[in-house]
């Protein structure tokens, strides 16, 4: 299971670290986030070490994973914060970190949330339109700061991705373009409470192959050459090139942070700019798994075999939202998971898979965690685990249908601990129960 290193299969059985998954949802129920510590410390080392020549400044995206305990981990270990909210500003804080470890995205910061992050001293705005910067530069004039800003850039180049999740396409709402960008840079003297110190682009996410990042950076690096003075180019100190980086969501071989960083590295050092990298997914993607509990088995008619279990679109809406594939296998099961798993390509092994769609209870038809897949028999009270949920599963999970968030649990080696505790009922009335008459 290469892609899924620290959680693996011993005598039939799932493990994270050295704790089996069961033990621990005998303990907290289900449905549960179990993270790995060791995997995500590991994933920043890696790719920490892998971009060591260009020594960056990493800043972990927070929407990825915001829960503090892990944010407080990444912290310890060097890492910044990435945030796209006053809310995730307020997280990254609470950590403890240097606000000047902190750089702040989103094509709608309100005046509230530039005036709480200047009050912090945060290290950058990522700015992401003309308007924005106004903005930014009459509220600190107003506080009588000067802001620092990247400017993000919009390079129109396909990462390759699903189209929800690409970012860097002219005709997404992310950024600047470059003529734009030119106007603003020649003009940014008029920004008195501005201090412009770099480019950022970030181009979606997950991302698959270097190419995507060579061709953007060779456009940055065109545009620096050919549209700024030398006075304006002084001024660009900084390319923060995003995140995106791929984790195997197949158990496929993909590329490592290391193939990334051969390609962008000699790019940078070209451009001539310090590094500022965004990596979310990469860091905490493997890291997690969402476990469920099965609650029913039905066959229609016609043949077609539904598990029912207990976490649902509200726990995880990738697969709703994005059509993710989410590799999902049973916690204690006599029939090995594969290697490595395609979408729409399992096959039948003859060793008793039943080809199945994984539902929750949610009453929406897109509730299907994963679909059409060989899985083996399980009946009512089995786990079965849903694999790659560390990133963009929690931090996406709501209250539909009344439901209570999910607990997240930490491995570390042989013990675990609670990150966040289940909610109950009445966290979900808490916000309505005084206004009731
Ligand atoms: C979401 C996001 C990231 C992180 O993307 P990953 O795929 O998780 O690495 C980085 N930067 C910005 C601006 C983002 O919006």
């Amino acid at each position: 299971m290469s892609g899924f290193d620290f959680f693996d299969y011993r005598n039939n059985e799932l493990f994270c670290e050295q704790v089996k998954v069961k033990e621990i949802i005998e303990e907290v129920k289900t449905p549960t986030y179990i993270y790995s510590k060791n995997s995500i410390l590991s994933h920043f080392a890696e790719i920490r070490d892998a971009f060591a020549e260009a020594s960056p400044l990493i800043c972990f995206s927070v929407k990825s994973n915001s829960n503090l305990s892990i944010c407080r981990m990444l912290s310890d270990a060097g890492s910044g914060f990435d945030v796209v909210s006053g809310g995730e500003l307020y997280r990254a804080l609470k950590t403890g970190t240097g606000p000047d470890k902190i750089v702040f995205a989103g094509v709608g910061k309100t005046s509230e949330e530039i005036t709480y992050a200047l009050e912090n001293n945060i290290f950058m705005f990522n700015v992401e339109s003309q308007a924005e910067l106004s903005n930014i530069n009459r509220v600190a004039n107003g506080l009588n700061k000067t802001a620092r800003v990247a400017l993000r850039i919009n390079p129109d180049v396909d990462p390759n991705t699903h189209v929800k999740t690409t970012t860097g396409k002219k005709e997404n709402k992310f950024g600047m373009d470059f003529v734009i960008a030119e106007q603003v840079i020649k003009n940014i003297a008029n920004y008195k409470n501005i201090d412009l110190k770099g480019i950022h682009v970030h181009i979606g996410s997950p991302i698959y192959e270097p190419e995507p990042y060579v061709l953007v950076l060779e456009k940055v690096n065109e545009f620096l050459q050919k549209a700024l003075d030398v006075k304006d180019k002084q001024k660009i100190e900084y390319i923060n090139i995003g995140g995106g980086y791929c984790i195997s969501y197949t158990g496929e071989n993909v590329k490592r942070p290391s193939d990334f960083a051969a390609e962008i590295i000699p790019l940078v050092k070209k451009i001539g700019c310090k590094l500022i990298m965004e990596p979310g997914r990469f860091i905490v993607g493997n890291a997690g798994i969402l476990v469920s509990k099965v609650i029913y088995t039905k066959t229609s008619t016609a043949g077609k075999k539904y598990i029912i279990c207990d976490a649902a679109m509200n726990d995880l809406v990738r697969p709703s939202l994005y059509d993710a594939f989410h590799r999902t296998w049973p916690v204690n099961t006599e029939i090995p998971m594969p290697e490595v798993e395609i979408p729409g390509e399992g096959k039948d092994m003859g060793n008793g898979l039943e080809f199945v769609d994984i539902a929750g209870p949610v009453c929406e038809s897109s509730d299907v965690l994963a679909k059409g897949r060989w899985f083996p028999g399980v009946k009512e009270g089995d786990l079965i685990a849903i694999f790659s949920t560390g990133a963009y599963g929690s931090t996406m999970s709501s209250n539909y249908n009344s439901r209570p968030r999910a607990c997240e649990i930490l491995v570390d080696g042989d013990n675990f601990s609670t990150l966040r505790k289940r909610e109950t009922y009445e966290d979900l009335v808490v916000n309505e129960e005084e206004f009731l008459n």
